[in-house]
């Protein structure tokens, strides 16, 4: 790549006060170096040091892992900025200048990629330090935790496939054992321990790798820089960014940062803390620290630290110090703050802050709470909450009496709450495979590192014996939203044995045991679980609103969200108790119910059957005749719970041999019960097979061959509506016809619908008012959206369908190369999941605008799996439909998606105008983006 007669910057620092960078420079210099720089300008203690960017990182993958020319230049004025800021030399053999290497991505990547601290040591500054410091311990510690990290993350030595125990610590574990025969805490070891410790390191490197450990301080730095940006395309980092979405181009950054010192002896340390609690969300000062030690020694689990608030009785200034930056952070970023600190003699240095991790009930406790302190406006709590978190909140909890009749064999640190049970696996490889097979399985172990991640993300929880509420288990927990106990030190876990024993009783891999993540508790067996709180309120009524903080805060936040929406949040639903579910959810209505549920309970199925063995008309209405009062009933029973809330009628969908048996057994049983002959239902199953029945005979299609069943349904659905209506209660249906790509095909069936409308309305003397419209869900009803729309009353996407025949590829059978898909990055998300906005949404946006240009007030919603999805709904939101429909449990997650794209856009439009009137304009803005897509 050819360089600018400009010069690029690509280093920036920051230090005493001033930074080159500040907070909103994430996406150049990565979250930490961002963040360092804006600590660093409201003047809060840290260390001097530079980020260089991640344009480095993207330039040194497009040029075969090489740097821009000028990049050697700036480091080098980067490390004179630090020398001189601190009086010391890179190298130097009287006040050697150390650094950490540390990287960071935009977004943080917990674990991903490992720092370097004590850069710059070698077998003769190491002396330097030493009388410089008057420590020689303190000195030869750092010494020896170089070469380990060095060694580790540089060189490439760490524990092989199979192999538990990191091969360094094995080598600490053999000097401890050797010297004096048992196990002592590293604190603890001699300078003459520590001198041996560095020259088995040497060895362990030589051995592992053939290579010497570098002396030369440069050579050490660009190593360190360049393991930095190769880990960036490591499988672990990889695995991370595909879960998370996170796109490769982003690239990391690297912080070169001034050492400060946790190890020198009593009076130094460094800790881990949130500003609040991330598991529960309560306000309360939350970390942990570790006398004498360095940084990683805390979220390592070597260690086990103490609880922060004990800080105040071992160094009472520094305690009250970092109580002040506490109230400093939040009220400087107002939000939960995650941040990594040193003390050194007393004094305290900040390390790192970002905004804070955490579960969906401390989300949404968080939000609640920092507007009642006003540090944050209603509008900015609804944002807060990641809407696909909000799932954590609803998500099932132990039975309180099973819990009171369980027998609790261990207890550890509630890290991320919920309830799960499952098989108990000790390795990740292992849990990963019994999870593949279907079984629910728990992840246990002493601790968890990142090669753990892919048996985290299988598990539905995890425990582990060792290790803080910052270690990775319980940090990977709360980003993942698993439920995790950490630190049930009572536990003794052996990996070989493949058990867990407990006071006495022993567990193998493969028993049942259950765990609480909101209080830390371990049982055996498999618990039983009951509805979390809101759903005991606003479902079962077993518990008051009064009674459940949980449920008061989620309601004000839906509350919130009912005024910030413009997009209304139906429910799938098909029979009056989901119904009832959705409403109590906040539900303003039915936007899909599918009939075809409806004729597979009890006789219901005979009468269905008959009616498709049918061969004359006759026989088809004396056996649809049997189907309507059950159709009826249900349309009835939906309206009631409803109380006047629209409800989207679908017409029969799936093909007619979905209904049959299969089975020869299960056909005779029919044959004999319809008096039939098996022959016969052998026959017509035969006639019904379908090469490819996703794209054969059934939707509409159904209805305008058999025009019977859609009179029927039509006729099921106006009687419905003119019982309940004459109860007095307000009915709106709106008779949904599928799979039109034809307008003709509409506007024969509209006809039935008319016709039968017109007969009941008739014989039952009500009027009835309700519409007529049509699911856009194959490509061709989407490009002809103009001509159907003079028909349809409303649109509503089958993104389901849509997806498939968009896109040429079956749902079901996509399992076998969607996974290899997202593994070459041909597509980020799941299609069937996420809508594709891109292709599919394109379409949607072609019939919304040619819809909206024959019916300017088209009622426009989507039905499908996608409804449920935060980012799907979001769309849906911008390309200006009325409403999103989803299952009855995912309506509050639909709703507050819904609100933050309202808020979004009036954010963008505050950004685009300097100004904003109120959320009512977001539907003229939608539209008018809708009209730029035409352009
Ligand atoms: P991670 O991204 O894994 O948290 P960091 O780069 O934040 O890695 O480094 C981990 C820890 O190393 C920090 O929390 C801190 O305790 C220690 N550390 C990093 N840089 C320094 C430094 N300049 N001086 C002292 N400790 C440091
Ligand atoms: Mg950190
Ligand atoms: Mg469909």
């Amino acid at each position: 790549m050819a360089t600018n007669s400009r010069s690029e910057k690509y280093v920036y620092l920051f230090g005493n006060k001033k930074a080159d960078g500040d907070g909103s420079m994430k996406p150049l210099l990565g979250g930490k170096g961002a963040n360092l720089a804006e600590m660093t300008r409201i003047g809060l203690p840290v260390p001097p040091g530079f980020t260089i960017t991640t344009e480095v990182c993207t330039y040194y993958y497009d040029n075969k892992r090489t740097y821009p020319r000028e990049l050697d230049a700036q480091v080098k004025s980067g490390v004179a900025f630090l020398e001189k800021a601190l009086d010391k030399k890179f190298g130097d053999m009287q006040k050697p200048l150390l650094v950490s290497v540390r990287s960071g991505a935009r977004d943080s990547m917990p674990g991903m990629m490992d720092t370097i601290l004590n850069l710059g040591l070698n077998d003769k500054t190491v002396n330097a330090l030493a009388a410089y410091s008057n420590n020689e311990r303190f000195a030869w510690d750092c010494y020896r935790r170089f070469v380990q990290m060095y060694g580790d993350v540089v060189m490439g030595v760490h524990k092989a496939a199979g192999e538990d125990d990191e091969p360094f610590e094995v080598v600490i574990h053999s000097i401890k054992h050797d010297r004096y025969r048992k196990e002592i805490e590293d604190t603890e070891l001699t300078v003459n321990d520590l001198q041996e410790l560095v020259l088995r390191f040497k060895a362990l490197i030589m051995k592992r790798t053939g290579k010497e450990f570098p002396q030369d301080p440069w050579k050490q730095l660009w190593g360190a820089v360049g393991a930095v940006f190769g880990s960036w395309m490591n499988d672990r980092a990889m695995v991370y960014r595909r879960k998370y979405n996170i796109p490769s181009e982003w690239g990391t950054a690297v912080n070169v940062q001034a050492m400060v010192y946790g190890n020198t002896g009593d009076n130094s340390g460094s800790g881990v803390a949130f500003t609040r609690d991330p598991a529960s969300g309560e306000k309360v000062f939350y970390g942990e620290f570790l006398i004498n030690a360095q940084g990683e020694d805390v979220v390592a689990g070597i260690r086990t630290p103490e609880p922060v608030a004990q800080l105040v009785k071992h160094m009472p200034a520094a305690f009250h110090e970092l109580e002040r930056i506490r109230q400093v952070l939040e009220r400087h970023f107002k939000d939960v703050q995650d941040f990594e600190f040193t003390i050194e003699e007393g004094k305290v240095f900040m390390l790192q802050t970002r905004n804070g991790k955490r579960t969906g009930l401390a989300a949404v406790r968080f939000a609640i709470e920092m507007e009642k302190e006003k540090l944050i406006d209603w509008k900015t709590a609804i944002r807060r909450v990641p809407a696909d978190q909000l799932d954590q909140v609803l998500a099932p909890v132990f039975d309180r009496k099973a819990v009171k009749e369980a027998k609790c064999i261990a207890k550890g640190l509630p890290a991320g709450p919920g309830a799960a049970s499952g098989k108990m696996y000790l390795n990740a490889e292992r849990a990963v495979e019994a999870a593949a097979k279907g079984e629910k399985v728990l992840l246990v172990r002493n601790e968890t590192s990142p090669e753990d991640l892919r048996g985290m993300i299988a598990a539905e929880g995890i425990l582990t014996a060792k290790g803080g509420v910052s270690s990775h288990a319980a940090l990977v927990a709360r980003q993942m939203g698993k439920v995790c106990v950490c630190g049930a030190s009572a536990l003794q876990i052996d990996y070989s044995a493949k058990t867990m024993a407990v006071n006495g009783s022993t567990y193998q891999e493969g028993d049942s045991i259950s765990i609480d993540g909101t209080v830390g508790e371990v049982y055996p067996g498999n618990l039983e679980t009951a509805a979390s709180e809101i759903v005991q309120v606003l479902v079962e009524k077993s518990l008051k609103p009064q009674q459940s903080a949980v449920y008061q805060n989620f309601a004000k936040l839906m509350d919130w969200c009912g005024k910030a929406t413009r997009m209304q949040v139906r429910t799938n639903a098909d029979t009056p108790e989901q119904t009832a579910n959705a409403v109590a959810f906040g539900a303003s209505g039915i936007g899909l119910c599918r009939t075809e549920h409806m004729f597979f309970e009890g006789q219901r199925i005979d009468a269905m059957r008959e009616m498709i063995l049918a061969e004359k008309i006759e026989d088809r209405k004396k056996a649809l005749a049997k189907l309507l009062p059950y159709q009826r009933d249900d349309f009835a029973g939906i309206f009631k719970e409803l109380k006047g809330l629209p409800a989207t009628i679908r017409f029969l969908d799936p093909p007619l041999h979905e209904f049959l048996p299969h089975d020869h057994a299960a056909q005779a049983q029919l044959a004999e019960k319809l008096g039939v002959s098996v022959e016969k239902i052998t026959k017509r199953v035969h006639e019904l097979h379908e090469f490819n029945p996703m794209l054969g005979f059934r939707g509409c299609r159904l209805g305008l061959v058999h025009s019977e069943i859609s009179e029927m349904q039509a006729r099921a659905v106006f009687e419905a509506a003119a019982d309940v209506q004459k109860q007095g209660i307000k009915v709106k249906p709106e008779i949904m016809i599928p799979l039109v790509g034809f307008k003709k095909e509409l506007d024969l069936q509209v006809e039935v619908v008319h016709r039968v409308a017109k007969e009941v309305m008739a014989e039952k003397k009500v009027k009835l008012s309700y519409l007529v419209g049509t699911m856009i869900e194959v490509p061709r009803g989407a490009l002809t959206a103009d001509e159907i729309a003079q028909t349809a009353e409303f649109f509503s996407f089958g993104t389901n369908d849509l997806t498939q025949t968009a896109l040429g590829m079956s749902r079901d059978d996509s399992g076998s190369f969607l996974p290899a898909y997202a593994e070459m990055e041909i597509i980020k998300k799941n299609p069937f999941a996420s809508i594709d906005q891109t292709g599919v949404g394109q379409l949607m946006q072609i019939a919304v605008t040619k819809g909206q240009s024959i019916r300017p007030d088209i009622k426009l919603g989507i039905c499908g799996e996608h409804g449920g999805d935060p980012e799907s709904v979001k769309f849906c939101h911008r390309i200006g439909l009325s409403y999103v429909s989803c299952s009855p449990f995912r309506v509050p997650v639909a709703r507050l998606a819904a609100a933050q794209a309202a808020l979004e856009e009036e954010a963008g439009a505050v950004k685009r105008n300097g100004q904003v009137k109120k959320v009512g304009t977001a539907r003229k803005l939608s539209k008018g983006k809708g009209r730029l897509v035409r352009a």
